[in-house]
């Protein structure tokens, strides 16, 4: 198993609002360093309060300042239940602003997904799944719960459906068997690439303070209708996690290269200003290193270019990739 891509890029995935990303689970690490040194970055242990933390900078890195060789994880047991469920919305920033209302009222669901309608319609013709779908939804959250005691679960869906239908979410469907979870899993696996096979497209990968989720979909929607393009909306709304795909369709070729950038600069500005950040899990890599001026002032950012040339004084690995 391969898993040196994953710490350099910190995935994340469903599961990250609960059990977090990839960071929470690394003590330690080899790495070859470009100037040929090879090193550990911490200690075996699960606290660890000696000098600087190289594991944690070594993490998310995107393969910039060292090539990572052997890893040291933290394991957790595996929850033995779960329960899932997906609620229908008549309106997506009333399904988005529920979602902060579920942690307020002292849940942490294992997972928590957003897909707005287009997202919804996108998947179903491009996956076997029936699900019933009225005109009036709007949005749809997919939320599950997992522990070891299958009655502590019931009874938290209960409260946690509560609190969905004070945000005017229609009936809730409880998926009853293996096959329904499955079901329903797989279709949210497959938004992203169903969205993505409809049209050329820039995927975003914004994330804010749970409870600027509203703000920022809303945001998002005046920023395509001011540049004219459509976005459709899914993603990891329990960490305040929007993937923001901007499709092409019919778009000019001349408003795509240079229209639709100035859109994703303001919707980076608008993440930033929601105390938020333009990457929550895929990166930045080649793509979005134009916008690291919008997290980042200059002393900061030289503060990161700085930390690139202590490593890799040569600029031997992945050059280019972040800053230029
Ligand atoms: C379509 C798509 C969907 C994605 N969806 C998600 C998602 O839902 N959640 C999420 O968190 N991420 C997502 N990502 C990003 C994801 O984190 C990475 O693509 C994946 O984890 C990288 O693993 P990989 O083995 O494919 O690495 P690669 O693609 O091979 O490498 C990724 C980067 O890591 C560097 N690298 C690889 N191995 C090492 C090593 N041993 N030491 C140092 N650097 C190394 C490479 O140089 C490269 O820069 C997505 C990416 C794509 C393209």
């Amino acid at each position: 198993m391969f898993l040196g891509g994953n710490l350099a890029e910190n995935a994340g995935g469903p599961k990250a609002v609960k059990y977090g990303t990839t960071k929470d689970y690394v003590l330690n690490c080899e790495v070859v360093l470009p100037t040929g040194e090879i090193i550990w970055t911490g200690a075996n242990v699960l606290k660890n309060s000696t000098g600087y933390n190289l594991t944690q900078l070594i993490v998310g890195s995107e393969g910039t300042l060292g090539i990572i060789t052997k890893i040291v994880f933290r394991l957790i047991p595996l929850p033995t239940q779960n329960l899932l469920m997906l609620i229908p919305f008549f309106s997506p920033e009333k399904a988005c602003e529920a979602v902060s209302a579920v942690f307020r009222a002292g849940f942490t669901p294992s997972a928590m997904e957003f897909m707005e309608r287009d997202a919804i319609d996108f998947v179903l013709k491009f996956v076997d799944v029936k699900l019933a779908v009225k005109e009036e939804h709007k949005a749809h959250l997919l939320i599950e719960v997992d522990g070891h005691d299958l009655d502590t679960l019931f009874k938290d869906c209960e409260k946690i459906t509560e609190i969905m239908y004070e945000f005017e979410c229609d009936e809730v469907l409880f998926a009853d068997t293996a096959q329904q979870k499955n079901d329903l899993w797989r279709m949210r696996r497959a938004v992203g690439e169903a969205v993505k096979s409809h049209s050329i497209y820039k995927e975003e990968d914004t994330v804010v303070p749970r409870a600027e989720l509203p703000v920022l979909l809303k945001g998002v929607k005046e920023i395509g209708a001011k540049y004219g393009f459509k976005s459709v909306c899914y993603g990891h709304a329990g960490d305040g996690n929007l993937h923001v795909n901007i499709i092409k369709d019919t778009m000019s070729d001349n408003d795509w290269e240079n229209k639709v950038p100035l859109g994703i600069r303001e919707i980076f500005e608008l993440c930033v200003k929601l105390k938020g950040t333009i990457s929550g899990e895929h990166g930045i890599g080649f793509v979005q290193k134009s916008y690291m001026d919008i997290p980042f002032d200059a002393s900061t950012l030289a503060l990161q270019k700085g930390i690139k040339s202590l490593f890799d004084p040569n600029g031997v690995l992945n050059p280019g990739k972040m800053f230029e």
